[in-house]
This record gives C-alpha cells, structure tokens and sequence, in this order.
C-alpha cells in the first residue's frame, strides 16, 4: 500500500522540532518509523507532514545518571542492548534483544515504542517494572511523568498534543533487587500475546518489594498489583511464587482475538508471571 502524500522534514534540534509540530497539527513525529510507516501505509494514518528526529543528536545514546540511567528517546533497541550504563537492567536487555527482527532491533526507538503504547510492545511492562520515568517536553515547558501515569489505554498515553519524549530514566537498582521479561510471543508477529516483566528485592531471604509489569493481554500494559502484595514478603520460593500468581488474571480487562482467546490469554497471565519473577530471583 501507498502512503497519502506528506511532506518531510529533517530538524537538527529539539527546539527546531517543537516549532515545526507547533505550526502544523497534522504533522506527525518520525523515529524508527516501524510502527508509524506501516499505519500510513494502511492509510490508517495520514500526516501532512513527517518530522524526522533521527538528527537530533540530544535525543539519542544512554548515560549514567543518578545512580540509575536515562535512555534517549531516540535511542535503538540495538544500542540499548549493546549499552554498558544498561547492563544492570536485565528484564530491558532481554526484551531489547528480542523485539521483532535484526531491522526492527536496528531502527526501532525506545521513546517511539513508549509514544506509540501498542498494548502488544514489550517495553511498556519492562519500564512499569523499572519504575521508569518518562522525560518529555512540549511548548508548556518540561514534565516528568512518572511510568504509573503514562499509559492509559489502547494506543494511548499521558502525552500531550505537541509533546516530545525526549528521555526515559530507570531509576537505581535497589540492593538484592534482580529483573527478568519472559514473552509469550505470536509465532507470526513476534508481539507479545502475554509478556511478564518482574523486578524483585530480596533482602534478609524475603521478598522485601517487587514491581510486576504485564503487557499483551489487555488494551494497555498495566501493573499485576494483586501480585505484587502477595509476593511481597514471602520467601521467594517456587511455592510462594504460585500460589502469589494463582490469580494473577482476575479482574484484569483482557482481550481476546484470532490469535488467542480471553479466557487463555487470562491463564497465562499466572504462568508468565511465574516464569518472570523466578527468573528474576534465579538472577539474585
Ligand atoms: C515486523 C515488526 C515486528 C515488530 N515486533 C515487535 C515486537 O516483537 N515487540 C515490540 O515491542 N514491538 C515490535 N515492533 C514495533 C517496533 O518496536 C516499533 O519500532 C516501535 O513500536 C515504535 O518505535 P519507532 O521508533 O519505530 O517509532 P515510530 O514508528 O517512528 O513512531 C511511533 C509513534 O510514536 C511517535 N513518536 C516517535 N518518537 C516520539 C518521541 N520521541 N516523542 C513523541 N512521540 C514520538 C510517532 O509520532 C508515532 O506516532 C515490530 C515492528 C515491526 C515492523
């Protein structure tokens, strides 16, 4: 399929991009273009204008900050995987690494797969179990938005018209803490049905906090609270991990499709949720 016409701009600074997105409404912003172009390609989407942010060197590369790390909107999947300052985040390397092909790896954004909130992207339950925060600007000025409040439903987030994302910081690990995302992906798509990302303390042999992040099953990535509680304090054994992710599924808004039903979908929420949270703690 052939894309509507658009035009096709190239800004070498942030402040360049906010005044092009400013002028035009309609105008929309381009990274990797994985998710974007396929949309227009489908006339689903229809831009007057494409704003590329690949030359904006602000956007791009992951520093040390804090004590924790801030990735750059513009930053790839491949860089991000093959980053030092990342190491420590292993629930983000093991999703970096597997996002769809050695071309999605090599052009797909981190501040594009967070723009764009795909309830089946890895990354947003990744980030839910890091505690990230969302870095943007728009023509109001700077905000921080933490990870919480971002995404809030179907291919939506808490992004403002006009707003850029311009980094995502993942805060310090805390002692005895370990991270793992395990992935039910679609054979064909390689999204994930049901993806688990789980972020565990231990400290003194209990559980002393965790973040469990889900993506795939619903119309948008969501924390498994419920689990959360019951996990936290135990002893991080097999058995309390079972019996903390015995009804991971229940009371979540899940979706069904051709490629699995709601019921299914449901069930797997407790075996991904088991199989991340004893991967993180195997880390420990
Ligand atoms: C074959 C294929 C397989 C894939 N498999 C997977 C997979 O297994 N797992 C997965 O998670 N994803 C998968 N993807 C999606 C991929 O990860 C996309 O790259 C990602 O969702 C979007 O990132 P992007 O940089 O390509 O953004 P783009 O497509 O360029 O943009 C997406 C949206 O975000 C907006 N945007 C981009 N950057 C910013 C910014 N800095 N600030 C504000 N708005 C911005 C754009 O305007 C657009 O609306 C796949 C894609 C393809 C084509």
């Amino acid at each position: 399929m052939i894309p509507s016409a658009f035009e096709y701009a190239t800004p070498a600074t942030l402040n360049e991009a906010m005044a092009m997105l400013a002028a035009d409404e309609d105008a929309k912003l381009l990274a990797g273009g994985h998710s974007l172009l396929p949309t227009m390609k489908l006339r689903l989407a229809a831009p007057t204008k494409l704003i590329d942010l690949r030359k904006i060197g602000e956007l791009r590369g992951v520093s040390a900050s804090g004590g924790g790390a801030r990735i750059g909107a513009m930053t790839t999947y491949a860089e991000a995987t093959a980053s030092a300052a990342l190491k420590g985040y292993a629930a983000l390397i093991d999703a970096t690494s597997i996002i769809g092909d050695t071309q999605v790896r090599n052009r797909g954004t981190i501040g594009g797969a967070m723009a764009h909130g795909d309830p089946a992207a890895d990354l947003p339950a990744v980030m839910l179990a890091l505690g990230a925060t969302v870095n943007v600007i728009g023509s109001a000025g700077s905000r921080a938005i933490a990870i919480d409040d971002f995404f809030v439903g179907m291919l939506t987030t808490a992004l403002e018209e006009g707003e850029i994302i311009t980094s995502i910081d993942l805060p310090a690990l805390a002692a005895g803490t370990s991270t793992a995302y395990v992935k039910f992906a679609n054979p064909a798509s390689g999204y994930a049905m049901v993806g688990v990302a789980a972020s565990v303390t231990m400290s003194g042999g209990k559980v002393s906090a965790c973040r469990i992040g889900l993506t795939g099953a619903g119309p948008s990535a969501t924390r498994l609270e419920g689990v959360e509680q019951a996990l936290t304090g135990s002893d991080g054994s097999e058995a309390s991990i079972a019996s903390a992710v015995a009804n991971a599924g229940d009371g979540l808004d899940i979706l069904g499709d051709i490629h699995a039903g709601e019921d299914y979908r449901r069930a797997m929420v407790s075996v991904y949720a088991k199989r991340a949270i004893v991967a993180a703690i195997a880390r420990a």
